[in-house]
């Protein structure tokens, strides 16, 4: 067993001990099994919520009314779901109705795919109901029961099949690509915060464009925000580097399609502001100074991490190399005269020194004036130099 299970372990010990059953399940056992590093360590136990409380002493209720726990133990945390069946999905995204119930084997059945749906215990030994392992062997997505009935419950499950094909590069089963284009539409009812944790997993995986190429075919993208009527610029998605950060990948996309807004086109995916100024920024440096790498004051106002991130954008996008060209960005920085207007050997008590004007506006355009040319070269960054220069561009 992979250490992260074996650190684990004492916990299912803990609930085992006072009577309850307790599988790893989910994401772990599927990575574990397919030979990949393991995230979170997801808990499955025959114990309610409220069982849980009175074995563990340090618990933060993060989903009780589905029936997770998170519980503290060994400075890490654990999430803790009670074996449950899901009823009534009248709005093809939430159960109606969560039931807490005792057995693994019903649990394991309302999952999504067949690779998710092994359960392993303490001890290493497997359970596996729907032969996921054949899944996992094959490296083919399979859903666990009739695919219809299962997106027809909950519609996010479609984009994780994608998402999963984009991380582990399986294949969709045939019936699982027959029933997305069947039920594609459904996935109108699904809230954009849960299409965006599984589209941004699509982006981040290795194999996004042949994912972005399955949103596509099966027409799952025409349910996603901003991308309705994307069809044709979608196709150009080009292959991301694994260097590329999440903001990059999104600037990428941003590139790809050119949506009218590129700020609506963010809040239409409810992503966090910084996020979407990363966007923004890093978008605006490459439309509107194409050699931006070799403007001195562009860089400086960029800063290394934006030129570099910039750098890496623009080389994806002309399918250079984006590490080559982040390297070229830090050493084009590093050339920079001064880093900060700290540095500038003038700053505004000496413009008041050699002027007989108030304070006001011109002196920051007077700052910025010189900083532009000790940034060019065009002088030396000493207060001398920049003093006669302002005096002959009449600035002082
Ligand atoms: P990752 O490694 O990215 O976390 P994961 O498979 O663990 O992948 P999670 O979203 O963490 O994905 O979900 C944990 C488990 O819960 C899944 O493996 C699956 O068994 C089940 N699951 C999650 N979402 C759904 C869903 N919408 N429908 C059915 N089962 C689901
Ligand atoms: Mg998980």
């Amino acid at each position: 067993m992979k250490s992260p299970f074996l650190q684990a372990a004492p916990l299912l010990v803990e609930i085992e001990k006072a009577g309850f059953e307790a599988f790893f399940v989910g994401g772990s056992v599927r990575d574990f099994l397919a030979g990949r590093d393991i995230n979170d360590v997801d808990i499955a136990s025959s114990a309610t919520p409220e069982e849980i409380k009175e074995i563990f002493p340090k618990t933060v209720d993060v989903g009780i009314d589905h029936g997770t726990v998170l519980v503290l133990f060994g400075g890490d945390s654990y999430e803790i779901t009670t074996f449950r069946t899901e009823t009534g999905y009248s709005d093809y995204r939430r159960p109606d109705q969560v039931q807490f119930i005792r057995s693994l084997e019903d649990d394991l059945k309302r999952r999504d795919f067949t690779m998710n749906a092994i359960a392993m215990d303490k001890d290493g030994t497997l359970y596996d109901p729907f032969n996921g392992r054949a899944s996992i062997q094959n490296r083919i997505i399979t859903a666990v029961g009739n695919p219809d009935e299962r997106f027809g419950e909950d519609a996010l499950r479609m984009i994780r099949a994608i998402r999963f094909v984009s991380q582990l590069g399986y294949r969709l089963e045939e019936s699982v690509i027959a029933s997305i284009k069947n039920n594609a539409s459904l996935l109108k009812n699904v809230s954009v915060e849960r299409l965006l944790v599984e589209f941004e997993k699509i982006l981040s995986g290795p194999r996004q464009k042949e994912a972005i190429h399955l949103l596509i075919e099966t027409g799952l993208y025409q349910s996603l925000p901003g991308l309705q009527h994307e069809e044709e610029a979608l196709k150009a998605f080009n292959s991301l580097d694994m260097e590329l950060n999440l903001s990059e990948r999104w600037t990428v996309l941003v590139w790809t399609i050119q949506p009218p807004n590129v700020e609506a086109f963010c809040r239409s995916w409810k992503m966090p502001v910084l996020l979407m100024k990363d966007i923004k920024r890093t978008g605006d440096l490459i439309k509107n100074h194409s050699g931006f790498l070799e403007d001195e004051y562009i860089l400086f106002s960029a800063g290394c991490a934006g030129a570099q991130s910039a750098a890496r954008v623009q080389a994806v996008l002309e399918a250079r190399d984006p590490a080559a060209a982040a390297k070229r960005a830090e050493m084009n920085y590093d050339k920079l005269v001064i880093k900060t207007m700290n540095e500038l050997d003038v700053n505004g008590r000496d413009l008041l020194a050699w002027s007989t004007q108030k304070q006001g506006a011109w002196m920051k355009q007077a700052l910025e004036s010189a900083l532009k040319a000790v940034l060019s070269g065009e002088i030396d960054n000493n207060k001398a130099a920049i003093k006669e220069w302002l005096e002959q561009c009449n600035r002082i």
